[in-house]
């Protein structure tokens, strides 16, 4: 396989889900944005998923280019989002830079919170989906019939939305795709091993496909096991375009528009 090759200059590309608000690049997200832009990853969301995590995506949102954020209460962490903090969600979620609601869903991976806590509290997230008409970032672990479940029950093609990191197989995906969503593949899907995500990457249609990096986690071959960060993006489009027999730069163009159509980004 071909990797990303930095003397030909690149078309601008999209990293959907990064999370430059991270304790391990809080303070260094100019550079980190910086080396981005210089490899035409031109665009990027920082995703939220706790009080700390929402405040500091719209504010690199305001601060830096290109940047967008998308805020709401990951599962493990919904123990901390009660009242107060649906009532602060509400308030971001009218700032111009938040995009999108997320990260939300349901993660039966880990037991730190109970699935009934956790359907409660994806249930608020995708009532303000319908309430503001943005599309949800979903997260999905263990849990992919509860949250297909949920999706159908609220009818997400309404507002729209996206199974973020999608680590399941074509059926799981297909299911998916039929409710309207978008998948986005991150490092995962260029695993060796990730042969039933692949399979999942032929399956979906070019309009509904997208690309992220879900930094500080999950680097994409030839990086895995480092640090990841958006610059990586790159060796992900370079890696699904060469499963797909696409160019490079057909793949950023065509996972930017469809952001910017399920984001309604001009
Ligand atoms: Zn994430």
């Amino acid at each position: 396989m071909a990797i990303y090759d930095p003397t030909k200059r690149p078309a601008d590309s999209f990293d959907t889900h990064t999370h430059l608000n991270d304790d391990v690049f809080w303070h260094d997200v100019a550079a980190y944005w910086a080396r981005a832009r210089e490899h035409r990853i031109v665009e990027m969301n920082i995703v939220g998923y706790d009080a700390v995590g929402n405040e500091r995506a719209i504010e690199i949102a305001h601060e830096f280019e290109g940047v967008h954020a998308i805020v709401g209460w990951q599962p493990e962490d919904i123990n901390g989002f009660g009242d107060t903090e649906l009532a602060t969600l509400r308030a971001q979620l009218q700032d111009d830079a938040v995009i999108g609601i997320g990260e939300t869903g349901l993660d039966y991976y880990w037991d730190t919170t109970t699935p009934a806590d956790q359907k409660a509290a994806f249930q608020k997230h995708l009532d303000l989906a319908k309430e503001f008409k943005l599309p949800v970032t979903v997260h999905a672990r263990d849990a992919f019939d509860d949250v297909y479940e949920m999706l159908k029950a609220n009818d997400v093609a309404q507002f729209g939305g996206v199974m973020h990191s999608f680590a399941g197989n074509p059926e799981q995906a297909q299911r998916f795709l039929d409710l309207g969503m978008y998948i986005s593949f991150s490092g995962i899907a260029t695993f060796k091993n990730a042969k039933e995500v692949q399979a999942a990457l032929q399956i979906v249609p070019l309009d509904r496909l997208l690309v992220e990096t879900d930094a500080p986690y999950l680097a994409p071959v030839p990086m895995r096991g480092k640090q990841n960060e958006p610059m990586f993006v790159r060796y992900t489009i370079q890696n699904l375009a060469d499963q797909l027999g696409m160019e490079y730069n057909e793949l950023a163009n065509i996972t930017r528009e469809n952001a910017h159509r399920l984001w309604h980004l001009g």
